[in-house]
């Protein structure tokens, strides 16, 4: 049986006092997530912050990005993934559709992120999805397949077992459309195969969340489908109530 997880990702949203808020709302009703891992993951500005704010200790921190770097040096405007740790990050997303779309990081430059992150025993939330674009032509699963192959060709198979993937179907994310039950899972069930071939054990155990428009009304579906481990939740992460019902969902 694998654990649900549930993420959320603030993107670059919040200040201080929207912060405070949320976390306040987030710690008031901590006790009643259950059986389910959670971690949120704000601005790298506010990862401190947040991590002060927090009284309870079954919330955990993630970052939404970091330098491929392993070591602190001359790279202005970074952050290592020893300043992450330093700042109690558990988890790190890597490769998420705006960070390919909007600065352009390569698949090859993710599997060495992905590789710094596992040195340093910060669990990388590997993000893959394709366009809708690339959907409709029929190129869907070599995208997908593409995306997971940069990265097992960087740290392995085995090296899964410590690695979160997060199937975001780019035309489902901050859209409000989201991917149906029956799509996501036949593609969680599509990259659960992939990885079995090379390593069915690993395949069994590696949690994947299905991340795009996931709301409190429609989670419940999703993490019912078998291959579906939890979720990356963006737009919804930054309503305690919407996110608090969502991890409950899982
Ligand atoms: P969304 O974002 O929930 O707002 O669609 C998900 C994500 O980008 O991780």
């Amino acid at each position: 049986m694998r654990k649900p997880f549930v993420a959320g990702n603030w993107k670059m949203h919040g200040s201080k006092a929207s912060i405070l808020s949320l976390v306040t709302g987030l710690n008031a009703k901590a006790d009643q997530l259950g059986d389910v891992d959670v971690a949120v993951c704000p601005p790298a500005i506010y990862i401190d912050y947040t991590k002060r704010a927090l009284s309870n200790d079954v919330i955990a921190l993630g970052a939404q990005n970091m330098a491929v770097e392993p070591v602190q040096g001359a790279y202005t405007g970074e952050n290592s993934v020893e300043m992450l740790k330093d700042c109690a990050c558990d988890y790190v997303i890597l490769g998420h559709s705006e960070r390919r779309a909007i600065y352009g990081e390569t698949d090859a430059e993710i599997a060495q992120k992905v590789k710094v992150a596992l040195s340093a025993k910060v669990t990388p939330i590997l993000c893959v999805g394709e366009t809708l674009q690339e959907r409709e032509s029929g190129v869907m699963e070599s995208v997908i397949a593409g995306q997971l192959d940069a990265v097992l060709d960087v740290v392995g198979i085995e090296a899964f077992t410590d690695i979160v993937i997060a199937y975001e179907p780019v035309w489902a994310i901050g859209t409000g459309v989201t991917a149906s039950p029956a799509q996501a899972q036949e593609v969680h069930a599509f990259i659960r195969g992939k990885l079995a071939a090379l390593n069915s054990a690993v395949a069994d155990k590696v949690i994947i969340q299905y991340g795009g428009s996931v709301k409190p009304d429609n989670a419940k579906e999703l993490f019912g489908q078998a291959d579906i481990d939890g979720g990356l939740i963006g737009g919804a992460s930054l309503n305690a109530d919407d996110f608090i019902a969502i991890c409950k969902a899982a």
